[in-house]
Parts: C-alpha cells; sequence; structure tokens
C-alpha cells in the first residue's frame, strides 16, 4: 500500500510524497569510479527510497544525502560523444542562438569540458563565454571560452559577468535544491534590474512510466524530472517559460525561461527593503528616545511585558536596570518576569502608588484596550507613549492609527479627588466594568513640542494620591516631550537606489 511521506519536493516544495521506487540499499552508480574489483565490492550501499511529490509528480530520494557525493574528488564525467548525443547538442545550441543576441554573453554552471561553450563560440565567435566547474579543464582551447574552476555564486557572478543567458545542462537533478537556486537567481535578476534568460535541461522520466524501467532511478540523481514537474519548477522560478520541449529520444527535457522582470517580485524587493531600513532607522530612533527618557530621569512605567510587549522590550534595549518598572493588565503574568531582561511584572495597579512621569504602551495592538483600562481604573500618566512608525509619540496629541473607536485620542485620564476611595484596588479582579466616578472632562493644554496633557493628568496620577505627583516629580515633562519629539538618529550611509540589496549566498552550486 502506498505510504504517504512529509517531505518537501525539491522541484517544486510541496510537503507531501508518496511512496514510489524502492530501489533498496545500492552503491553510488556514476561518481565513484572504483579502481579495483575490491573497491568496487567495497563500497558503501546507499538507500534508495523513492517518492513521488503528490503536488507536481515530480520523483526524489527521500533518503538522499548530498554529502555522500565524493563531487570534490572526481568530476561528473558525462558521457558527450555519442553521435545522436552530439545531434542533440548541436540543436540545443541552435535553440539557444535563436533567443540570443549576435554578440552573446553565456554563463554555463556546472559546463563540465565545456562542449556546448565551445560549439557556441564556433556558431558566434563575437560572443563570450565563461564556464563554472570545479572539474572544468585548466586552460580553454579555444577563443572567447574561459572556466572558472569554482562553484556559481549568483550574487557576485551575475553582477560580474552581466550574462544574456544562463546555461544549467544535467546539473539540477544533482542538487539538493534546485528550486531554490533557480529561485535565487531570478530575485538577483530582479535585484540587479537586469533579467536574463534561463536555459535549463535534466533527464526526463517520462519514459519510464511507459516502459516500467527502473534502472534511471541512482543516487546521484536526487531529483527525477517528469515533464510536468521540470515545467512546475521553471514557472515557479521565473517571470515567464518560453518553450519545454524534449530531446534525445525524449530522454531529455530542456526548457528556456525568462528571469528578473516579474513585478509582484520586485514590488516585494522594494517593499522589503523599504522596510528593512525604516526599522532599522526607527530602532535606533526608539533606542536613543529611551536613552533621553532615562538621562532626563523620568520615572517610566512599561505597560505590557510579554509577547510582543518582550520583544519591544528587548529590541529597544529597555532594560531592568533603567526602567525596572513593567506592568501588565493580565493579573496571570504578575509575579513572572520579562523574557530576556527580567524585569519582574507587576499588576497595572502598583501605579496609584508609584507615581510615573510617563506610560510607555509597548503594545500597539493593545493601545485602546489599555488607554480604556487606564481610564476606568484612574490611572494616569502626564506623558502616554507608545511606538508609531519608528519613534516614541504621545498617544494624546501625536498622529498615530491607534486611536479609540470614536477616534478621539486618548487619556481622558480619570483623576481621583475626594470621591474616589483612598485605597488602590487590590482585589486584581477583571473588575472591568468598575468606572471611576470622578472622570473630569479633559481640560487640555498644549506642552512643548505639541504634546497635550490633561491638566488633571499634569496634576497628579491621582486615585489614592491626589496632587502628590506634581509635588514629588523631578521631571519638567514639557521639556521632556520636547526632548523626545527631538531625538532623532540619522543614517550616515546613503540608501542605494540601485541596487536593492545584496543578494543571499548559495549553498550549493
Ligand atoms: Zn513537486
Amino acid at each position: 500500500m502506498a505510504t504517504l511521506h512529509r517531505t518537501p519536493c525539491p522541484a517544486c516544495h510541496h510537503a507531501v510524497a508518496v511512496s514510489f521506487h524502492d530501489g533498496g540499499k545500492q552503491p553510488l552508480a556514476t561518481l565513484a569510479w572504483p579502481a579495483s574489483a575490491e573497491a568496487a565490492r567495497a563500497m558503501k550501499r546507499l538507500p534508495h527510497s523513492f517518492v513521488r511529490c503528490t503536488g507536481c509528480g515530480h520523483v526524489f530520494n527521500r533518503e538522499f544525502d548530498y554529502t555522500e557525493i565524493p563531487y570534490g574528488d572526481e568530476p561528473n564525467r558525462m558521457f558527450n560523444r555519442g553521435p545522436i548525443w552530439g545531434a542533440h547538442l548541436s540543436v540545443v545550441r541552435d535553440r539557444l542562438l535563436e533567443r540570443l543576441p549576435t554578440a552573446p554573453r553565456v554563463v554555463e554552471i556546472g559546463c563540465g569540458a565545456g562542449e556546448l561553450l565551445h560549439a557556441l563560440a564556433e556558431a558566434a565567435p563575437r560572443g563570450s563565454y565563461v564556464g563554472f566547474d570545479p572539474g572544468a579543464p585548466h586552460e580553454s582551447n579555444g577563443p572567447g571560452v574561459s572556466f572558472r574552476r569554482e562553484l556559481f555564486d549568483p550574487a557576485v557572478h551575475l553582477a560580474e559577468l552581466a550574462p544574456d543567458v544562463i546555461v544549467a545542462r544535467h546539473v539540477l537533478e544533482h542538487l539538493h535544491d534546485p528550486l531554490a537556486l533557480l529561485q535565487e537567481l531570478h530575485a538577483t535578476a530582479e535585484m540587479l534590474g537586469r533579467p536574463l534568460l534561463l536555459f535549463v535541461e535534466v533527464p526526463c522520466i517520462d519514459r519510464c512510466f511507459e516502459t516500467g524501467r527502473t534502472a534511471d532511478f541512482f543516487y546521484e540523481h536526487y531529483s527525477h524530472f517528469t515533464t510536468a514537474s521540470f515545467r512546475t519548477m521553471l514557472e515557479r522560478a521565473s517571470a515567464h517559460v518560453h518553450f519545454v520541449e524534449h530531446g534525445y529520444g525524449d530522454e531529455v527535457v530542456f526548457g528556456v525561461s525568462e528571469l528578473g522582470g516579474s513585478l509582484p517580485q520586485r514590488g516585494i524587493l522594494v517593499e522589503a527593503r523599504r522596510f528593512e531600513e525604516r526599522a532599522s532607522t526607527g530602532r535606533r530612533v526608539v533606542r536613543a528616545q529611551l536613552d533621553r527618557l532615562h538621562e532626563e530621569g523620568a520615572r517610566v512605567a512599561l505597560w505590557g511585558g510579554t509577547g510582543k510587549a518582550a520583544m519591544f522590550i528587548n529590541a529597544f534595549g529597555a532594560d531592568a536596570e533603567r526602567f525596572p518598572l513593567v506592568v501588565d493588565s493580565d493579573p496571570a503574568k504578575v509575579g513572572t518576569f520579562v523574557p530576556g531582561t527580567g524585569q519582574r511584572i507587576e499588576f497595572r495597579d502598583v501605579l496609584h502608588e508609584r507615581l510615573v512621569d510617563v506610560i510607555v504602551i509597548t503594545t500597539q495592538w493593545r493601545v485602546r484596550e489599555i488607554v480604556a483600562e487606564m481610564a476606568r481604573e484612574g490611572i494616569s500618566a502626564p506623558l502616554v507613549l507608545l511606538e508609531h512608525d519608528g519613534r516614541l509619540v504621545a498617544h494624546d496629541s501625536s498622529a498615530h492609527p491607534y486611536l479609540d473607536s470614536i477616534g478621539a485620542p486618548i487619556a481622558r485620564s480619570a483623576s481621583g479627588d475626594a470621591n474616589v476611595p483612598s485605597e488602590p484596588r487590590r482585589e486584581s479582579g477583571l473588575h472591568s466594568h468598575a468606572v471611576n466616578p470622578c472622570e473630569r472632562g479633559s481640560a487640555r493644554e498644549v506642552i512643548g513640542g505639541g504634546v497635550t496633557l490633561d491638566s488633571s493628568a499634569r496634576r497628579g496620577s491621582g486615585i489614592g494620591a491626589p496632587d502628590s505627583h506634581a509635588a514629588t516629580s523631578t521631571t519638567d515633562v514639557s521639556s521632556l516631550a520636547r526632548a523626545l519629539e527631538e531625538t532623532t538618529w540619522s543614517s550616515t550611509t546613503p540608501a542605494s537606489t540601485e541596487v536593492l540589496a545584496r543578494p543571499c549566498s548559495t549553498e550549493e552550486a
């Protein structure tokens, strides 16, 4: 009975495959080149557990281990001398030249001895032909052809050589992740703003289904392409597939596609780069603002200590030494500690007694809840800050998207006075309907830097301690707000507008 396996397909990255052919444990078939009968018989046996992708029909060995193959010791010697194979090479040469300029720049990955490059150079002698292969000849024996005895690195070599086409023939079936290599080529071409053609060719197993033959399935070929899985791979790694064709009596499949020039991919790359730059700048600004809060001697409470709040605290460097007070709305979190920084998390009711100049709300997604909770519980502070668009802004007066449901800014800060219970609420229950009976109208005044504070809030945080804030505060809140607004961080490295980013490095090529 067929068995399902959760294992990613190298051609399309679909995650489920079905058992297909168990070839048992066999030695390497094409790359070991044993020098004696004894060595041949002593060869290690490797599992041939072929499965078939339920997404694209690709066949691959789910127990494949790339490190079992001694590519470093022996070049991959492909037999290129048969006359019919020679005729196939001529077809490939002509199909390539049809789509290339008269003086093409061709790069071949895994060029072997360079037969195709020499054939191309002969037919189009004004072109340049560069072959990458650790086993390539030391020297070219024809004009226009050169070899690099190294692995191809898309990030480095696409920019350096600016090819019109990348050729990879009988390479992808050996790789652990051929789709990843092609997608990296595609994305690199996009980043460089230089679309190019891709020509790939692999053995085709379509005929195995007609004939039932199994000798094709050997270890060095991790991947066994059907026409459908080959086309699927190309479609997932290209802007457009020009054609897919068969050659050599349908034993091979080859195709040409367009790398780069994909508008959706470009949009994603541009958006990612912008976000990265914005996040990087924002991190520096918020860190600088927190430094400023500390330098100014502000008494600060961080509201929220786990999840996204913990991300805020760690990413922006709100350490326990400078920012020891962390409160949370959730009694279940009280007594636990902020991951990474170690502040003990207190229940928010401590803010009735521990008066602060600044409350920093560390989770944007809960801002409206927290602000409503502050009003309900009679908790306030002269400055309530949250992070928006890469800086700490005053909730009450700055432009940000975390206003309450009626679009009003915060802190209708409830302040306490004589009618309010003199003891802070201690029951720590979720008395969410408790309403401060003495909530005041918000008589706001504008303080430095456009920060608006409720006069009652500025006067004190109130419940149980009316007016005590002004008496004990050592911080000039209005100048503090102004200082925060003026805090900036400017990059000394100008952002590049041409190249989106440095492409990633390749694990294998
Ligand atoms: Zn697949």
